[in-house]
């Protein structure tokens, strides 16, 4: 298909009809980020590795290559709901796709294997178990492969933390099909995981390609847990009737909080490993067809989840790392549109994490690196400058300047000298003999009349009552930020009790001064959204016309049995109400209508756009 001539000549029309591709068949107008190059790299027959975060456009990376080069691309996929969501979008865009794997009844594997031995099959999705079988093999050697790509690449490292066995096998493709090109995609790879990945799927000089991590349509923000379901409350409210996650650390939670929020008007659905497979399937597909559902859930939930319109994700306990956070949150937001991750945590959770390192089965140095992580973690929540620079620091990616779109760029923390307070604290915990926790000792602080106090006769110490000043909650802040910063230490050998360490002498001596964030009093309600992010919002008169293509929307998925935004996306409902297309050629206009899309279901969208001029 591609031209002979120099080199230049190859590329130039490689790229042209890349673009043609893009237009006419995904509906949109340009490339991100380095997508145009990466497509011109595999196109010409060369391996690549390729690390974008999530949401950035990975597949298109080889599936506009599937369809310039002769042949049928593989893709290989872990994840079969994955596949099924892919291939049914792909089908709905006019490219000719299908998938293997166990869901297929025999006839359906016969016809799809008709059709890659037709040479009809622009793509061919498998599992990698399915595809190092012997007969699968075979069957591509008899076929002509245009190329291999590699989803989840960072599968075939034990570095990674999602290591699966099957993908070892991957690297014999190398061997028996040394002419055609393969790219392997990830969004998580340290340069450590990378060099893995290489190796192992024996790559040909593979050129990496490397997006920024960065998520700019994300507003972080992380609050201090007070009365976590009012909270939560609050943050819904500038979310009503969108779809989103909201995350606990324990099955009971995930219960209650589901129950709480059906009580008071959401409709959300309950998700943990705890559920029977049926329950959970059945509530997964349910998040998926439907809008605006929330979906409470442990961690359990979220692996394979494509749905792009997630428009917050939050978290009601801590994450256990900044790794484990940035891939909750990264579900979010995936179509680019604005979208929360919101957090809130306090002194508890931090005592309940470290407790659970503690206490489990796991060598040392296995616990000495989750403690690790978690102290990132906890360091993470307390900085005092944009959260984004320090957030990408953590993956090695160095930003500069504020990005204005996150709670401490929005709403800066104002910080107070806390040497004295800390001082106060950490003489109470001395003289109380480093034996209790964080509460008995700020009853101490506070002059406390109750029996605790008085059965270990702490009303004679030194520091009764030298914290009447603060409240109950000034000095859990207090508490907080002294054992995230490294001044206290929980020793959960011993009840979960607070002592100092060696760091803390410091502050006792008066040789630091130690300044602590003081707590916003009031939520986020009232922030202002930058400008960078995308909105949604509409004009007023506009939400029944929207609420209306949505409604065609859902009636078209149902009947072709996939979820709604496997259509469209709200971003191309949207773009439909601004350019308001008379005719059918003007639909093309809009971003995410193509060829396919336009000729199956543009009079549809355009009879109702008519309804309402
Ligand atoms: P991931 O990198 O997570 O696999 P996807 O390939 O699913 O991301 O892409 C995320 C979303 O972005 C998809 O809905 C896709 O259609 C959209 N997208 C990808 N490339 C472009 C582009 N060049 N222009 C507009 N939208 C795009
Ligand atoms: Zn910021």
């Amino acid at each position: 298909m591609i031209l002979d001539g120099g080199e230049t000549t190859k590329v130039e029309s490689t790229l042209s009809l890349a673009r043609d591709i893009l237009r006419d068949t995904f509906g949109y107008d340009n490339f991100r980020s380095q997508q145009a190059d990466i497509i011109n790299h595999v196109s010409q027959g060369h391996d690549a590795l390729v690390l974008m975060p999530t949401g950035g456009g990975k597949s298109l990376c080889y599936q506009i290559p599937a369809m310039i080069r002769d042949g049928t691309a593989v893709v290989v996929s872990p994840l079969i709901a994955l596949m099924q969501d892919q291939v049914a979008a792909l089908e709905l865009a006019g490219v000719q796709a299908a998938y293997l794997n166990s869901t297929l009844t025999p006839k359906q594997q016969a016809d799809v294997i008709h059709e890659l031995q037709q040479g009809r099959l622009d793509l061919l999705y498998v599992a990698p178990e399915r595809l190092l079988q012997a007969d699968t093999l075979a069957l591509l050697s008899q076929s002509t492969v245009a190329l291999f790509a590699i989803d989840e690449a960072h599968c075939v490292s034990a570095w990674g933390h999602d290591f699966r066995q099957d993908y070892l096998g991957l690297g014999i493709l190398a061997e028996q099909f040394p002419q055609v090109p393969r790219i392997a995609l990830t969004a998580t790879a340290d340069a450590r995981t990378q060099a893995d990945i290489c190796q192992r799927l024996n790559l040909n000089q593979p050129q990496t390609f490397i997006d920024s991590f960065d998520r700019p349509n994300i507003c972080y923000s992380v609050q201090i847990k007070t009365d976590a379901k009012r909270q939560l409350m609050g943050f819904l409210a500038q979310h009503t009737g969108r779809s989103g996650i909201v995350y606990c650390l324990s099955r009971k939670s995930v219960e209650a909080t589901a129950q709480f929020l059906n009580n008071n008007g959401y409709r959300a659905l309950p998700y943990h490993a705890g559920m029977d497979a049926q329950d959970r399937a059945f509530n997964q597909a349910r998040y998926l067809n439907e809008e605006g559902l929330i979906m409470v859930a442990t961690i359990a939930f979220g692996m394979g989840i494509d749905k792009p319109d997630v428009r917050f994700v939050a978290h009601l306990d801590l994450p256990k790392s900044i790794e484990a956070y940035y891939q909750e949150t990264g579900r979010a937001g995936r179509d680019g549109e604005a979208a929360d991750a919101w957090m809130v945590y306090g002194l508890q959770d931090v005592v309940r994490l470290s407790r659970m390192i503690e206490e489990s089965q796991a060598g040392d140095d296995h616990k000495r690196i989750e403690r690790t992580k978690l102290d990132a973690l906890l360091g993470w929540c307390e900085v005092t400058t944009c959260r984004r620079i320090h957030l990408l620091a953590h993956f090695d990616e160095h930003r500069q300047g504020d990005c204005g779109n996150c709670d401490i760029c929005l709403n800066p923390p104002l910080t107070w000298d806390g040497t004295e307070a800390a001082q106060k604290a950490l003489s109470c915990v001395y003289r109380t003999g480093q034996r209790f926790g964080a509460g008995h000792v700020i009853d101490v602080l506070r002059g406390a009349d109750n029996d605790k106090v008085r059965r270990f006769d702490h009303q004679h110490l030194s520091t009764f009552g030298i914290g009447a000043e603060f409240n109950d909650q000034r000095w859990r802040s207090v508490f907080r930020q002294l054992v995230v910063r490294g001044f206290l230490r929980v020793d959960h050998a011993n009840f979960g009790a607070l002592t100092l360490t060696p760091a803390a002498r410091q502050i006792l001596k008066g040789e630091t001064q130690l300044w602590l964030r003081e707590e916003p009093t009031q939520s986020s309600a009232k922030r202002k959204r930058a400008a960078a992010a995308l909105d949604l919002e509409l004009a007023l008169e506009d939400e029944d016309l929207f609420e209306a293509l949505k409604a065609r929307r859902t009636a078209i998925a149902s009947e072709a049995g996939v979820p709604p935004y496997v259509i469209f996306h709200d971003r191309t409902l949207l773009e439909m109400i601004h350019l308001r297309p008379k005719q059918l050629e003007a639909m093309l206009q809009v971003n995410g209508v193509g060829e396919a899309k336009l000729q199956k279901y543009g009079q549809q969208f355009l009879d109702v756009l008519n309804e309402f001029v």
